[in-house]
């Protein structure tokens, strides 16, 4: 008999994590708290890295109907508008790191995931039922789910986000931290822009304590848009999605250049999210212990400036698979030798996305410094082959 793996969460760490164990031959059971699949609007970046894990499991066509493929990234001044560096991506990345760089809606990219999943006879997908809490008794793990009832597996695969309860209980180390970062989404359609304001590349605005990034998504028909100010949180911080008061962004985008105050105008409706994230991981030990694992947001909540969180969701899945399919090791050290494959190469990305922030953000003579480094060896600083190389393993990414 197949053994059986429990999953919380059904965002893109819980279908991966479905999809990679069911490939490892073991059978899923995977419990999404929310009554509804979904993903809400907003763009995700993945870089070679991650495209290559999506390739690795036959999702490259998929992937390609629903994405967009930007040609470079293009890094400018917020103050001045000026552009600072240049990377080439499309057919470069392509030859660098064998896999492109893509940009896609999270719906698509959940929808990709989801569609995959449920080709796998071996997956039960369970809607609107959470898992409250875990204990392990006699080789097993008994989870009980939010209707009250216990339900028994071989492993616990906590991919519930930010917010985990399963990592509450597994290392029991408080809540995530306010980063005192909001993130400014929205999603238009290109064709409702002027034509000066449609893209077909990244574009990362630099600013003092601010950056902006847009890029198209859904094969180009769409544009995200994502501005990151400081700020405080007004809003309860455990719900992502807000309203925004457009007032407030224009406000902060009061010294911007006017072709980024011309594009944050052209938006009609802005969300808010207050970014939280927690230390970079310090050990195996804490993704993994006994029969319980974490994976994605859950084990390693990261800002978003190195545009990486999905994608190390989709690298753990990965690892996951290799670790489940260990058939002649117990579950216990199946799990951690996932964990020991994952835990550094996640905590270098967690500390390099921090550092980005800081970076990114960068006022007076730092600000002036890092203009001047961009444009004097733009590509050198923009590539990161230690993490587009990385298939996952801190073996090989480190
Ligand atoms: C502004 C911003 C920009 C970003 N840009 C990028 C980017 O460009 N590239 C990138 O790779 N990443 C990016 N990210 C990060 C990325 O969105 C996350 O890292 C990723 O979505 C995490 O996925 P997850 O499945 O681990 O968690 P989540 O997406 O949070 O999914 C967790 C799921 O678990 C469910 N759940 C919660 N509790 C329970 C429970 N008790 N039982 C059952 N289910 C439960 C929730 O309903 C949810 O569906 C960005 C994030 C932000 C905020």
């Amino acid at each position: 008999m197949n053994k059986q793996v429990l999953i919380a969460g059904g965002g893109i760490g819980g279908l991966a994590a479905a999809l990679g164990a069911s490939r490892a031959g073991w059978d899923v059971r995977l419990y999404e708290r929310a009554g509804a699949f979904s993903e809400v609007g907003a763009g995700v970046q993945l870089g070679p890295n991650v495209v290559r894990r999506l390739q690795a499991w036959g999702l490259q066509r998929a992937l390609q109907s629903v994405a967009a493929f930007p040609e470079r990234l293009q890094v400018r001044s917020a103050l001045s508008g000026r552009e600072l560096a240049v990377l080439p991506l499309g057919a470069d990345a392509v030859q660098r790191y064998g896999a492109a760089y893509a940009t896609v809606h999270r719906a698509d990219l959940h929808g990709v995931l989801l569609a995959a999943v449920e080709t796998c006879e071996s997956v039960q997908l369970n809607l609107g039922l959470g898992i409250e809490r875990h204990a392990e008794a006699n080789g097993a793990i008994l989870v009980r789910t939010t209707r009250g009832k216990d339900v028994e597996g071989d492993a616990l695969i906590g991919a519930d986000g930010l917010w985990s309860h399963t990592r509450v209980q597994l290392l029991g180390d408080g809540p995530p931290r306010s980063t005192g970062h909001l993130a400014y989404r929205a999603i238009v359609p290109q064709r409702a822009l002027p034509k000066a304001l449609r893209t077909r590349q990244v574009t990362a605005w630099l600013g003092p304590r601010l950056h902006a990034v847009q890029y198209p998504v859904r094969r180009g028909e769409l544009q995200n848009i994502v501005v990151i100010v400081q700020g405080p949180a007004r809003q309860d911080l455990q719900s992502w999605d807000h309203a925004a008061n457009a007032a407030d962004l224009k406000g902060a985008l009061a010294g911007s250049c006017s072709a980024l105050q011309t594009l944050v105008r052209s938006v009609p409706a802005w969300r808010l999210w207050p970014l939280s994230d927690r230390p970079p991981v310090r050990s195996a030990a804490q993704m993994a212990q006994g029969l319980v694992a974490l994976l994605g947001d859950a084990a390693h909540p990261m800002r978003p400036y190195l545009a990486q969180g999905a994608g190390m969701a989709i690298e753990d899945a990965a690892q996951l698979q290799h670790a489940l399919a260990m058939h002649d090791l117990e579950v216990p050290l199946r799990l951690r030798r996932y964990a020991l494959n994952r835990w550094e190469r996640n905590a270098r990305v967690q500390a390099r996305s921090q550092r980005n922030g800081r970076i990114f953000h960068a006022t007076g003579p730092v600000r002036w410094g890092r203009d001047a480094a961009l444009r004097l060896l733009g590509p050198r600083l923009l590539d990161l082959p230690w993490l587009y190389r990385g298939d996952g393993s801190s073996a090989s990414s480190l």
